[in-house]
């Protein structure tokens, strides 16, 4: 590992606005320490953010605050995420092991970098490790990669199981930047590969993450979290989904549908979603939605599988959601 300088920021720092933006934060070290040790990331300072005021979990007028140094599993365990945001409970818990849960924080999961191979293999190219190089998965082995909204420069999926949940509650992430607080809408904290797939965000150096905001509605009556992968525990998805109703009569009032393992970011379309207000709840509702949510969907070979195993998923986790056990 490339040696680097190392500073532990504290509540004095916060203070007098000194985060420092050419450093890259450490939470939990799950994901970040991995890639330095495999020299994919090869930071030249480390800002610890451990010990910053972020760790609580607090009730809001809008809904939940959820600080970003509260473990995963401490919010999957907390009694109001479990109660009012079952769906949230389920995909975190879906993710990783216990172990990891323990010590991977919410907002380095927010930001964990994809789990695309190549990317983690320096003797391979890779546009999103190494702009410009080229990418070995469009035409290598993809069975992990995505199918929607891709680039020719690269098919990487997000990996984690937390976001597509947050995406369908339709969150929000608030974030310090240079001393001011900003709040982004889930869906346009990470971004599509384009031509700059090095980019999996659209937050700035220096931005830290402060908290996750969860609306006043958990869908706690009727929602699923649907995640197919390889083995039964400790994987991550090959496609997963995650489903949210409210229903009036069998009639649909709000209908929320998020996809993981397909594309760079959690996959979401309102505007097909909004179709299918006031529609009654079915099964054959839920399949031509399924058609509308993958449309242009597009494989690569070892990954064409997906396309139909995501319209499938789709239709169990809202047929799920509409029948819960
Ligand atoms: C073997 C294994 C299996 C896994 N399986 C799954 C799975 O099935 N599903 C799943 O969802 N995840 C899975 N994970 C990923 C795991 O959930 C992430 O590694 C973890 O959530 C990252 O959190 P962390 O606190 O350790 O982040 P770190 O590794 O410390 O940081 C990750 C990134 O986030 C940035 N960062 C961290 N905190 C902040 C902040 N507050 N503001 C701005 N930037 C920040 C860091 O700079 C870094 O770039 C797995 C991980 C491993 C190692
Ligand atoms: S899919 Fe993206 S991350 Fe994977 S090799 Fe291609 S450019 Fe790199």
């Amino acid at each position: 590992m490339k040696p680097f300088e190392y500073t532990r920021l504290s509540k004095d720092d916060l203070a007098t606005g000194t985060i420092p933006i050419d450093s890259t934060f450490l939470a939990g070290g799950t994901n970040l320490v991995d890639l330095m040790k495999y020299g994919v990331e090869e930071p030249n300072s480390i800002a610890d953010v451990g010990e910053l005021p972020y760790n609580q979990i607090e009730e809001s007028a809008s809904g939940l605050m959820l600080g970003a140094l509260v473990t995963n599993a401490d919010t999957a365990y907390h009694p109001t995420v479990k109660n009012k945001y079952p769906l949230l409970n389920k995909a975190i818990l879906s993710a990783a092991s216990a172990q990891l849960r323990n010590r991977a924080t919410n907002g380095g999961n927010l930001l964990q970098r994809t789990r695309c191979y190549y990317f983690y293999d320096t003797a391979m190219p890779c546009n999103k490790r190494e702009p410009g190089s080229g990418c070995a998965a469009v035409n290598g082995f993809n069975r992990i990669h995505a199918i929607l909204g891709t680039s020719a420069s690269c098919i990487a999926t997000h990996p984690s199981d937390m976001c597509v949940a947050l995406a369908a509650l339709e969150a929000k992430v608030h974030v310090l930047r240079k001393g001011d607080s900003l709040v982004i809408p889930f869906d346009q904290l990470h971004r599509l590969p384009g031509n700059q797939p090095e980019k999996d965000h659209n937050l700035l150096p220096g931005d830290l993450i402060t908290h996750i905001e969860l609306p006043e509605e958990g869908f706690s009556g009727n929602f699923e979290y649907l995640k197919i992968r390889d083995r039964e525990s400790y994987a991550f998805a090959l496609v997963s989904v995650a489903a949210c109703l409210k229903l009036s009569e069998g009639r649909i009032e709000d209908i929320r549908v998020a996809l993981g393992g397909v594309a760079h970011k959690p996959w979401k379309l309102k505007e097909v979603e909004q179709e299918y207000i006031g529609k009654a709840a079915s099964p054959e509702l839920f399949q031509s939605l399924a058609e509308k949510l993958t449309r242009g969907a597009q494989g690569f070979g070892t990954n064409d599988f997906k396309i139909p195993l995501v319209k499938r998923a789709i239709v169990r986790a809202l047929t799920n959601a509409l029948n819960p056990a």
